[in-house]
């Protein structure tokens, strides 16, 4: 399918016939200046699909779409940078709704993220069912097929990262995979296998060696591109001082489709 850049419009205004992904931060634990940490938007037909809720995501997400209409939040994993904006996120929510929802939209939280949520809220001094109250709160597990709509999939994979992590492909009118924070897993290749576009995070500017892995370097994301014979490849997750025009340079020696790097408020249609 093809794939351009431009803004195409507000979520909801439809003009495509795959999906949309709207880049909400492409940064790493610290993004660079106006920057934001992990979060992307996904769109297929009507279905709004939040990955990750890093630094700055809410903020970002509510001024092109309600945060009461994201249909499902998924959390790869429960380090700050991929899931710290579930709490403005939340209350953005109450604010839309001027109280408590329905609770129509899930939350999708690794194995144990509720307990990791609990624990965070008593620190901060907010209800336990703080959550609870706006979203249905659930743990997901690999290897499960999650029915989101008519014809919208999800499935998840372990990775390869210094707590447990997980990558998500989603399957709609095309198909997409994102790793979260992973170091190269065959897992997450086989997770990806096929997928129309791969959003892959290029954390590293040199290989991790020895036993403690966790990330990608662009080369090791384009030869998973290659692996799992993905259509295009997008590159992210990216540290405030990275060079994303050299990091794509690297990614395209190796994988011979589409190389792009994520920048926040980038749209792509695919
Ligand atoms: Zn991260
Ligand atoms: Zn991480």
């Amino acid at each position: 399918m093809s794939a351009h850049s431009a803004l195409a419009g507000a979520p909801g205004n439809r003009l495509y016939v795959g999906m949309r992904l709207t880049i909400l931060g492409s940064g790493a634990a610290c993004a660079g200046a106006g920057g934001n940490s992990s979060g992307y938007l996904v769109e297929d037909a009507d279905i709004r699909i939040l990955l990750d809720c890093g630094h700055g995501v809410a903020s970002s997400l509510v001024a092109m779409t309600p945060a009461s209409e994201i249909d499902h939040i998924f959390i790869s994993h429960m380090h700050a940078d991929h899931f710290i904006d579930l709490l403005p996120l939340r209350f953005a929510v109450t604010k839309e709704m001027s109280g408590l929802p329905e609770r129509r939209s899930c939350l999708h939280l690794p194995p144990g993220g509720v307990a990791s949520l609990t624990q965070i809220l008593s620190a901060v001094c907010f209800p336990t069912d703080f959550f609870e109250n706006v979203w249905r709160v659930r743990e997901y597990q690999a290897g499960e097929v999650y029915e989101l709509a008519n014809g919208l999939e999800a499935r998840l994979a372990s990775g390869v990262h210094y707590i447990p992590g997980w990558a998500i492909r989603l399957d709609g009118a095309s198909s997409l995979t994102y790793t979260g924070d992973t170091a190269p897993s065959p897992a997450v290749c086989d997770l990806a296998a096929g997928s129309d576009l791969l959003l892959a995070e290029a954390t590293l500017s040199e290989p991790e060696h020895g036993p403690v892995r966790g990330h990608l370097t662009a080369s090791q994301a384009a030869d998973l591109a290659v692996a799992a014979n993905v259509g295009q490849l997008m590159l992210t997750h990216f540290w405030f001082d990275a060079d994303r025009e050299a990091i794509r340079a690297e990614a395209a020696q190796r994988f011979p489709r589409s190389v792009r790097v994520a920048s926040d408020g980038l749209v792509t249609e695919f």
